[in-house]
């Protein structure tokens, strides 16, 4: 039967203390015990139900831990205070000096930052390979290879992972596969296709309303054990831990996603279709034209579509700030890095979200100057959206430089 993630989400049922809808929101960094042997046992982590401090965990948390594991289809979660301090941990857990990584080239700047510059100061190292190409990937992986990383549609590019090929080159080698789903939550559900470790940053489409920054680490319970783990574990002792108010509210804003998903995917794939009508470079899952296409078509959960991603090319970084600040002027989206809200957003990634990779190796991939990427907002009328923004596109002559 078809994996559903939203009913998964609704199915849980969480209610307050006094009968609330909502849970009570556990306002509290520490907690007493009755007993001094119950307080002993909650720090071995034997005491079931008890809590005792809350960056190792609190009752706020688990609850949007619980409803995230549930939309991913894995055993358990943990909800960390940003995308980042997901991804951190799960690196230095699975990587200690010595080890190698195998990452996607195309994965958010952060994150590529993180492998490229500060994990080697551990004698963690990374190679970064073109993910969608299978042999390229198994022939980087060395004796010493512990993770294969990729994010299932990259930033910024919008390439996509076949997670289920990816599974099983990490299986023949023993590897972890830890896949960043920011980009496709709902639409996409990696555990489904044989990841070991799926990876948000809250932040974006799941919380939806660019109000805080958040990230969740979904897996076994094994593996949320060892994050866990009072004296080895990288989320406890890094101590990244998302404030219980905040959980509260993500989890809130988590069960509008399927509707919010829908309608972003509708927008972007009637944008992307157009703008490529005009003659722009289009990039967008959801079109043919996409090299990757089929993939996203046989993995995804059809209902939620390809995403509220796209980009176009418009030539030049002069252009492409052109015509950003005059969307902005017009009130059709805002230039700004992130992703998920309601509003459109737009940046040119090769000076912002992706300028930790230097120029030479952007260039490698890709990812040129007049590379715009949309987040692509809920618009009511997304038909005089389109309308408004070709007419900036012919007021900056974008199209038939485009065309020419
Ligand atoms: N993963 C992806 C795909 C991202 O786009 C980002 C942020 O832009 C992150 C992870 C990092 O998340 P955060 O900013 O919440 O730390």
């Amino acid at each position: 039967m078809a994996f559903k993630p939203a009913n998964k989400i609704q199915d849980l049922q969480y209610f307050g203390e006094f009968g609330g809808v909502n849970p009570s929101i556990s306002d509290s960094s520490t907690y007493t015990f009755l007993s001094a042997k119950t307080m002993f046992d909650t720090f071995e982590g034997n005491a079931d139900g008890c809590y005792l401090y809350s960056r190792h965990t609190s009752p706020s948390n688990l609850y949007l831990g619980e409803a995230l594991a549930a939309m991913e289809g894995t055993e358990t979660a943990n909800v960390s205070a940003s995308g980042m301090g997901a991804i951190t941990p799960v690196i230095l857990q699975l990587c200690g000096a010595g080890d190698h990584v195998v990452s996607s080239r195309t994965i958010y700047g952060g994150t590529y930052a993180f492998l490229k510059n500060f994990t080697p100061r551990f004698n963690i190292k990374a190679s970064f390979v073109d993910i969608t190409k299978l042999e390229v990937v198994e022939a980087a992986i060395t004796e010493n290879t512990k993770v294969l990383y990729c994010e299932s549609v990259s930033n910024p590019l919008l390439e996509v992972a076949d997670i289920a090929g990816l599974a099983k080159l990490a299986k023949k080698y023993d590897l972890k596969l830890v896949v960043d789903n920011t980009f496709s939550p709902l639409s996409i559900s990696p555990a489904k296709l044989g990841a070991d470790i799926v990876i948000h940053s809250l932040t974006k489409f799941i919380n939806g309303s660019s109000d805080t920054v958040g990230g969740v680490v979904c897996g076994t319970q094994e593996f949320i054990n060892e994050l866990k783990d009072v004296n080895s574990g990288a989320s406890m002792l890094l101590g990244s831990t998302m404030d219980s108010l905040r959980s509260a509210s993500v989890l809130k804003n988590l069960r509008t996603l399927h509707v919010r998903m829908e309608q972003h995917s509708k927008n972007a794939m009637y944008l992307a279709e157009r703008f490529q009508s005009l003659g722009l470079k289009t990039v967008y899952p959801g079109l043919q034209s996409h090299p990757s296409h089929d993939i996203f078509k046989s993995m995804m959960n059809e209902k939620y579509g390809f995403g509220g991603m796209l980009t176009i090319d418009v030539g030049s970084l002069d252009r492409a700030n052109a015509l950003m600040e005059m969307m902005q002027h017009k009130n059709l989206g805002y230039l700004a890095v992130s992703l998920g809200f309601y509003k459109t957003l737009f940046s040119a990634p090769g000076t912002s979200t992706s300028s930790e990779i230097p120029e030479d190796e952007q260039a490698e991939m890709g990812l040129t100057d007049g590379l715009i990427r949309f987040s692509i907002g809920l618009d009511a009328d997304i038909e005089r959206t389109f309308n408004m923004m070709k007419a900036c596109m012919e007021e900056l002559h974008i199209l038939e430089a485009e065309l020419a």
